[in-house]
């Protein structure tokens, strides 16, 4: 172990001597970025300390990795504590049938007798998001959602699972570790290895988007009331009605049948669509691959990407379907060959793309619903940044050494094509008419979006203002306030509907205290900033003139896709807008302005 330690010091001073030698300006960006990233990563993890510095680090190391392991243990059996059990028809009336089964499946699990159907129960409801998210959403007895409500609000806050003394312990160490690295934050550590360039960026952004969606969620709110008001409610909304009533007006506004629409998505149709778009935009062509290619499973398919020239320049393979007998859920995009040089040859990089789409049944092909379309055009985004590099050096080839917080640019900016009437119509033909999607459906869909996005926008918010507050503020020895109260006193500055005093989410925040995304929750705004911000790049073409379009794709591909990690992400941001990220398109998507 000593061995390899000294062997990791060596190297690092070494990289250090080259950062400050002469021949550093005789370097490729990309190089550079290979060795500030290697350099900033060693000093993170506490390369530099000696002596009792170092012992100190390795021992909060060690300690923080135990408590975040337990926090996990924790949410995980307050979880498994609680269920109830459903034995009343009335009380599941007209809820869908896929929570029905899961249910009824649920008790089978846990009673010995097994006698539950999804038609006649008994059903149990659980903790876990897939049963409590649609019993908050349909389940119609009122006081049971309460129940459920309150549960899951407090969980792991009490008993033997109370994770309260996990916090504050998590915290304290954190503010420890950070100043031993010569940070007086740990928000300060966290943005140090991200593209936000400093705490302030951070709140300014987190602000911006909350003044914004403010007034608009108190809207929501009051519309939802008076909804609720109709439908017999004789009371004020209260934190387990909003789902439920959110629901049922979602369903009388644009409710479309997700089986209607999905006639309009056939696979082989969408990917033509896709990579019409990709050719559109990067003047690159897609094509199967002819010859026999070893696959996985016989509905993997391989293809080969070409650049104007008709070079192979990539390739992919694309697994579409959902196996649950062999394959975990969700989507993702993989790497199988970094691009590199070997012997003066360029190797192509090779990417997986693996979707969970609809099976084909019978004759037809697999008929997606949109949002697999969505998600497929997701993961072509990441598939896009790895294939389209131009960077030579694995570690910021593609999306490797790109900054967390601007890794899912490339991904959401494709998700962004599929409100762009035009594309999305290009992707349509109905199974059996080969009729395009009807203006009507479209609008459904569009409108869909920004449903109540104001009121999911604030929640959001919150987390991430809360996550920066607790990081960069808070120090529990110090404070009068307890973590909770910061939680409510933020809640009151975002949230329309302020969360019950007793609320102890935090208790199962399990991305800032368990999963590394301490300091870090604001990345998926700040991503979701930038992405819309290079989609209304396009849009300020006036998205008509396949030449406008064409030109702005080719500065897209220039920066973004081909500079990868081999650059500083807020310069690459620059180079391809011409100056730093704005929050108004990504507030003009959701409704908001
Ligand atoms: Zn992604």
């Amino acid at each position: 172990m000593a061995y390899v330690s000294h062997r990791v010091q060596k190297f690092f001073e070494g990289l250090k001597k080259i950062q400050n030698s002469a021949s550093w300006t005789q370097l490729t960006r990309a190089q550079q970025r290979v060795i500030e990233n290697q350099i900033r990563d060693n000093r993170l993890s506490g390369i530099e300390l000696t002596g009792e510095a170092k012992d100190q680090f390795n021992a909060i190391s060690k300690e923080l990795s135990k408590l975040a392991q337990g926090f996990s243990n924790n949410v995980m059996d307050a979880t498994k504590d609680f269920s109830l059990t459903i034995e009343n028809i009335d009380d599941v009336k007209g809820m869908p049938f896929s929570f029905l089964s899961l249910a009824s499946q649920s008790w089978n699990q846990k009673s010995k007798e097994q006698s539950s159907t999804p038609e006649k129960g008994p059903w149990l409801v659980t903790l876990d998001y897939p049963s409590f998210g649609p019993f908050l959403q349909h389940g119609p007895n009122r006081e049971l959602r309460e129940k459920v409500y309150r549960s899951s609000v407090t969980k792991a806050s009490k008993g033997k699972f109370d994770n309260s003394h996990h916090i504050t312990k998590i915290l304290e160490l954190k503010s420890q570790l950070c100043s031993l690295l010569g940070y007086s934050t740990y928000a300060e550590m966290s943005v140090a290895s991200k593209m936000a360039p400093d705490v302030d960026a951070v709140e300014k952004l987190l602000n911006e988007l909350r003044d914004a969606s403010r007034k608009p969620s108190r809207d929501e709110l009051a519309e939802l009331q008076k909804f609720a008001k109709t439908k017999g409610l004789n009371d004020d909304l209260k934190p387990w009605d909003v789902p439920y009533y959110s629901e049922q007006l979602r369903t009388e506004k644009f409710d479309y049948s997700e089986d209607e629409v999905r006639q309009y998505f056939q696979y082989p149709v969408v990917l033509e669509g896709l990579f019409s778009l990709v050719k559109l935009l990067f003047n690159v062509k897609i094509e199967k691959e002819t010859k026999p290619v070893e696959v996985w499973h016989k509905d993997v398919a391989f293809y080969n990407v070409l650049d104007a020239d008709g070079q192979k320049i990539a390739a992919f393979y694309i697994d579409p379907y959902s196996r649950p007998e062999n394959k975990r859920g969700g989507a993702w995009m993989n790497v199988c060959i970094d691009r590199g040089q070997s012997k003066g040859n360029t190797i192509t990089p090779v990417a997986y793309l693996v979707c969970n789409n609809t099976p084909p049944v019978g004759n037809n092909p697999s008929l997606m619903t949109f949002r697999e379309v969505e998600t497929l055009f997701h993961e072509f985004g990441h598939g896009l940044q790895h294939m389209l590099t131009t960077v030579d050096h694995v570690s910021v080839a593609g999306i490797n050494g790109v900054e967390w917080d601007a890794v899912e640019l490339p991904s959401q900016f494709m998700e962004n094509w599929c409100y762009h009437k035009d594309t999305l119509m290009g992707l349509t033909k109905h199974i059996e008419t080969n009729k395009k999607l009807p203006d009507e459906l479209f609008d459904k869909i569009s409108s869909a979006r920004t449903f109540l996005s104001a009121s999911a926008m604030v929640r959001q918010l919150l987390f991430g203002l809360v996550d920066i507050e607790l990081h960069h503020r808070y120090t529990p020895s110090k404070s009068s306030e307890s973590v909770f109260e910061v939680n409510q006193r933020i809640a009151k500055e975002t949230l329309a509907l302020v969360p019950l005093p007793e609320d102890r989410f935090l208790c199962s925040f399990s991305h800032i205290f368990a999963g590394g995304y301490s300091a870090g929750y604001y990345s998926y705004k700040w991503a979701e900033v930038l992405s819309a911000d290079a989609f209304s790049a396009f849009e300020e073409t006036g998205l008509k003139n396949d030449d406008e379009i064409r030109k702005m794709g080719h500065k897209f591909k220039e920066t973004v896709l081909s500079l990868g990690g081999g650059e500083d992400p807020m310069k690459v941001f620059k180079a391809f807008r011409g100056r730093e990220p704005k929050t108004e398109p990504l507030l003009r998507h959701s409704g908001l302005l």
